[in-house]
This record gives structure tokens, C-alpha cells and sequence, in this order.
């Protein structure tokens, strides 16, 4: 079983941003992302919610494929802006392969 990190929101907000807290799962940005494949990003804002780093960790490839187009970000019912937190979750990968 994956082991969750209840302080990761605030490891997000120093990489960039916490606005992930604020998504509902509606699945509008999996239907407007352009990757249409899976449940990009909508997936990685439900890790970034639990805390689940070492799955944000194991799938970190998957982040390299957002095209950083905004459209997720520009049509989040919520203000969620799934685009930068896509963007603070690289850094955040990128801070722990520096670390290992
Ligand atoms: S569109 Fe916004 S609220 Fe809906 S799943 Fe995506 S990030 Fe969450
Ligand atoms: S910014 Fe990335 S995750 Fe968002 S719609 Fe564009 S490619 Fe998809």
C-alpha cells in the first residue's frame, strides 16, 4: 500500500502552487487536455490531493507529456489550475531525483 504525505499540499504550494486542493474530480480538464489518454491531469491533482507522492513518483513520465497548452487551466471550473500544478509536481519530481 502506497504511503501518503498529509503535508504534501504544502510541499506543492513552496514548488509553486496548492490550488490542487481545490479541484472536485469533475473531469472537465481530462475532456480538454489534448493528450486525451487516461485521466491526465486530472489523476495527478487527485495524488497531489492525497498526498500520494511515491504514485506521482512511479508515473513521474507521465507529467513530461503535458504540452503546457493551458487550456486545463483556462476551463477548471474551480480554479484549480491543473496546468501549473502539472508544472510544480515536475519540480517537485525533479527536486527528488536531486536529492536520491
Ligand atoms: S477541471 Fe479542475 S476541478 Fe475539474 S478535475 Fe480538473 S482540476 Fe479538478
Ligand atoms: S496544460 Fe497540460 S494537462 Fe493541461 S490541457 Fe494542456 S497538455 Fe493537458
Amino acid at each position: 500500500m502506497a504511503q501518503v504525505n498529509p503535508d504534501f499540499m504544502e510541499t506543492l504550494r513552496q514548488a509553486g502552487t496548492d490550488t490542487g486542493a481545490e479541484c472536485n474530480n469533475c473531469g472537465t480538464c481530462v475532456a480538454i487536455c489534448p493528450l486525451a489518454e487516461g485521466h491526465f491531469p486530472r489523476l495527478m491533482l487527485r495524488y497531489a490531493q492525497l498526498g500520494a507522492q511515491e504514485l506521482i513518483l512511479d508515473q513521474a513520465q507521465e507529467l513530461w507529456r503535458c504540452l503546457h497548452c493551458g487550456l486545463c487551466t483556462q476551463t477548471c471550473p474551480r480554479g484549480a489550475n491543473p496546468g501549473e500544478v502539472i508544472l510544480a509536481l515536475k519540480r517537485f519530481v525533479v527536486a527528488s531525483w536531486r536529492r536520491s
